[in-house]
């Protein structure tokens, strides 16, 4: 099947930056969107990776790249695969890299792999020389829907998980439904918690697609990826370009993440995948909704059958007992004045953000939630 690529915007004035989204464009489109997107720069090209997606992927790259007009000296450089190598010390090494090339303040970092690579790869282009132009290529569902689309660039700290970033928005971002192919399941299932994310905080006829196709998504159906992944895209890049730094509506993107950092932070960042830790907290969401008469038991249990569909866990691990709950969500980065923050869904498509959630409403849900 052939998807005709489209292309969308993240309007940000003199920063807007296409998405472009199809089907066997990443060798094929490289070279227009960098002469397209990225007028002024120079010959110095850094490829980040890691070593499982650059088996499949750095070659068409690297090869699109010489077959180019314009001379580029292209580095590649392979971090190790992991969320644990989202480090400074990762980074410096990349650092390392761009002294030894002499890179300029023209050069382009291109990131090529899942959200891991591509906000340390944001990040390293964000502070090289007090910033330079950076192109995303994601290579996971999650990273397609989510993290490569909106600027947020980071690495982690021992303390605490993207503590040291920055926003810096991409030049463009180009996206190939083709690299799913290789994407383990379980992966593409964690990118899938946070498309149905979409649904559920803005979009209800995207909700109701996904109630019909869900199933397609599990089976990497091409047209239903494409459709899903234009649709998320496009949700994001409209918050993003109303409220970039997080001042206010951005923060409904987090629907169901304070529940679900609890659950990755409780987990040691181990056993769960983000995904599916946001799965399980946006169940927990929709019950407290509901519990506060904001939506009904028919939604309510609607948002927890898509979910389960999705074959994503609904029910958060047992062993967390109500201390640790709150202990947890209060450390949450959208804490405010010390004040925890849910976002809940209001209503088809709707969510807003509530701060005067109770601890009786926490532990009513939480209770709920494990049995
Ligand atoms: P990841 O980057 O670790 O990728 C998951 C696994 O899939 C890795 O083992 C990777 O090597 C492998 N992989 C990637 N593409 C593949 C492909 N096409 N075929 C086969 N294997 C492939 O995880 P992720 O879920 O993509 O990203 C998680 C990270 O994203 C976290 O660090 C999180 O903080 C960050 N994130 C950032 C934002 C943001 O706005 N910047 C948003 C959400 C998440
Ligand atoms: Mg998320």
């Amino acid at each position: 099947m052939t998807t005709p690529h489209a292309t969308l915007h993240v309007e940000l004035g003199t920063r807007r930056y296409p998405i472009l989204i199809g089907h066997h464009i990443l060798s094929d489109q490289l070279i227009a969107l960098l002469q397209q997107s990225l007028p002024h720069h120079g010959r110095n090209i850094l490829v980040m990776s890691n070593p499982t997606v650059a088996a499949h992927y750095m070659e068409p790259v690297l090869q699109a790249l010489q077959k180019a007009d314009k001379d580029y000296r292209v580095q590649h450089v392979l971090i190790p695969d992991g969320e644990s190598y989202k480090n400074l010390a990762t980074y410096s090494d990349v650092m390392d890299v761009l002294v030894k090339h002499r890179f300029d303040r023209d050069c382009v970092i291109i990131a090529l792999g899942g959200g891991v690579v591509g906000d340390l790869a944001g990040f390293v282009a964000a502070t090289w020389q007090r910033g330079v132009q950076c192109v995303q290529i994601p290579t996971t569902l999650l990273a397609q829907v989510d993290s490569s689309v909106g600027g947020k660039t980071a690495v982690n700290h021992p303390g605490g998980k993207n503590l040291i970033g920055a926003f810096h928005q991409p030049a463009a971002v180009l996206i190939d439904t083709d690299v799913l192919t290789t994407l383990p399941q379980r992966e593409l299932g964690a990118g899938i918690a946070e498309v149905i994310k979409y649904g559920v905080m803005a979009d209800a006829a995207f909700f109701q697609w996904l109630q019909k196709n869900i199933q397609r998504l599990l089976d990497k159906d091409a047209e239903a990826l494409a459709y899903a992944i234009h649709t998320s895209c496009a949700i994001k890049a409209r918050v993003v370009a109303a409220d970039e730094t997080e001042q206010g509506q951005r923060a409904l993107l987090n629907l169901g993440h304070t529940f679900g950092h609890a659950i990755e932070a409780a987990t040691q960042y181990t056993s769960w995948l983000h995904g599916e830790a946001v799965a399980t907290g946006m169940v927990m969401a929709a019950r407290l909704s509901c519990l506060r008469g904001f939506i009904g038991t028919t939604y309510r249990d609607a948002i927890i059958e898509l979910i389960a569909q999705a074959q994503l866990p609904i029910a958060p691990p047992a062993a967390m007992d109500i201390d640790t709950w709150l202990d947890l969500m209060s450390r949450d980065k959208k804490v405010k004045d010390g004040t925890m923050r849910f976002i809940l869904p209001t209503g088809p498509g709707a969510a807003g953000i509530f701060s005067n959630v109770t601890q009786a409403e926490l532990t009513a849900v939480i209770t709920e939630s494990v049995t």
